[in-house]
């Protein structure tokens, strides 16, 4: 017996249908066969009964000597009888119990002129019999003549049963070979579903490191390379977060450390006034640096949850980027590194957040200063691209190798801890991009620099309009 489960269903579904088909096919062959065999039995006799009908409709001399010829029209294995109209039998072409009467259906219908033909057990011998009779036209005299032939079906039927039960044998011998290849096939399609199964079990248990092996085909296939590619990305998210989390803690602690060192240092006092000013000065920086990597954080936590509220106005792309390039002098003269932006005196208007466009552009440009070698220039251009305005970054710095390239915009993706960021400017960039109906496009070459385009729409005209305020999502 073949256990509950899948298997069983199509097994049983399998065997349940080519069994009906079976059985079908079976019972319509018999009945035509048997058909055919009682036809042909029926279409002879009902040819020799046409001659003697032919043949008495011609005979033109007494009766006493038709009924004398009739029966020399006899069939071989058939018994022929000469009735009168109450059906008692006249003649007898076997001389076998002639003075019985005959009283089945086909003598009343030979009576009201058609042949009649009835199959049933012969009375006496018990046998199964096809009688078929036929009144004879034009006689000569009063006399009316039935002539009735009687003929055992024994043999045929003996015949039909020899049939029937080589049928069976050959619908048997298909079952048994649907019942093999359907296990087969139900085998194929449990064992794959099994494996699947136990594997994601050990992944459900926080086993990440299983993969279901084999090499399954269509939808079984697409099934297991899914789950497999899912434990993959879990193992990969979680080997993310935990680099956030350390990188997180780092970012956190050196500002920590420093307020710390700080305002100990002030509070045991005796220090000179200047000395004084530079350390609320570190204590004030640093804080401005926690408030932005919380900030960072929370704007992400936003996005994430599509709770972003942007406050719409227009926004002149080149007076933002001139005062991106002003907040960032100070960081780039450390590095000796110029900025050059190359634009048409003219306004580059887009409808947008200014805030939240300055904070993509600064994220992008301090990117470009943290990465580029000491005293190198970093190009910032503008330029109308039909109904879009693009914003080019270049930098000459370390570059992106091209296996990174398609992770930066990952959430947390760092191509190296030590740099002191996040992982989120990129990824949160990305997004308010994206809420713009923009473009960010990033090209790099390791070693050769990095270069961040961002397309943004143009301001159209009957966009000109007050500050509007849009929520994401
Ligand atoms: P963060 O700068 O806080 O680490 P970002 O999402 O802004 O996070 O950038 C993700 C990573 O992409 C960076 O850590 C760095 O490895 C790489 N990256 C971004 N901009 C540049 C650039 N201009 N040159 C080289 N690498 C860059």
């Amino acid at each position: 017996m073949i256990k509950k489960g899948i298997r069983r269903q199509i097994v049983l579904h399998y065997f349940f249908v080519v069994f009906l088909a079976l059985l079908l096919v079976e019972v319509i062959f018999m009945i035509l066969i048997r058909s055919y065999y009682y036809d042909s039995i029926y279409k002879k006799i009902e040819n020799r009964i046409s001659s003697v009908s032919e043949f008495a409709s011609k005979f033109k001399q007494p009766e006493q000597s038709l009924q004398s010829y009739l029966l020399d029209f006899s069939l071989p294995n058939t018994e022929l009888q000469l009735l009168d109209e109450q059906g008692n039998v006249i003649d007898n072409s076997t001389n076998f119990a002639a003075d019985l009467s005959v009283q089945t259906s086909d003598v009343t219908q030979a009576l009201t002129g058609d042949t009649g033909k009835w199959i049933g057990k012969q009375p006496g011998t018990g046998q199964q019999v096809m009688a078929v009779s036929k009144k004879l036209d034009n006689i000569v005299g009063d006399q009316v003549y039935i002539i009735r032939y009687t003929t055992s079906l024994e043999l045929v039927n003996d015949k039909l049963f020899t049939i029937t039960v080589f049928s069976v044998g050959i619908m048997a011998a298909v079952l048994i070979i649907v019942f093999v290849v359907s296990t087969g096939l139900a085998n194929s399609i449990v064992r794959p579903i099994n494996n699947i199964r136990d594997v994601s079990a050990q992944m459900a248990q926080g086993r990440f490191d299983a993969r279901i092996k084999g090499d399954y085909r269509y939808e079984l296939g697409e099934l297991a390379s899914t789950l497999n590619y899912m434990a993959q990305e879990i193992v990969r998210t979680n080997q993310i977060k935990d680099d956030f989390i350390s990188s997180i803690s780092h970012e956190l602690r050196t500002p920590l450390t420093s307020i710390k060192g700080w305002s100990e240092t002030l509070n045991s006092g005796g220090y000179d006034p200047e000395e004084t000013k530079i350390g609320m000065q570190i204590i004030s920086k640093e804080t401005d640096r926690l408030i932005g990597l919380v900030e960072e954080i929370l704007d992400f936590s936003k996005l994430e949850q599509n709770a972003m509220k942007l406050v719409m106005g227009t926004v002149d792309l080149r007076e933002l980027l001139q005062e991106i390039m002003l907040n960032v002098w100070a960081k780039a003269e450390m590095k000796q590194i110029k900025l050059h932006l190359d634009s048409e005196e003219t306004a580059y208007l887009v409808h947008g957040d200014g805030n939240r466009l300055k904070q993509v552009f600064l994220n992008i440009v301090d990117n470009a200063i943290k990465f580029s070698h000491e005293s190198s220039i970093i190009f910032l251009s503008l330029q109308r691209v039909a109904d879009n305005i693009e914003i080019s970054v270049q930098d000459t710095g370390i570059g992106i190798s091209e296996e990174n390239l398609a992770r930066v915009r990952d959430r947390f993706f760092q191509v190296d801890h030590q740099n002191g960021g996040t992982g989120l400017g990129l990824a949160i960039s990305q997004q308010f991009v994206e809420l713009h109906h923009g473009q960010m496009l990033i090209r790099s070459e390791l070693g050769a620099g990095t270069t961040i385009t961002v397309s943004l729409p143009a301001l159209q005209a009957e966009q000109l309009t007050e500050p509007s305020q849009l929520t994401q999502g």
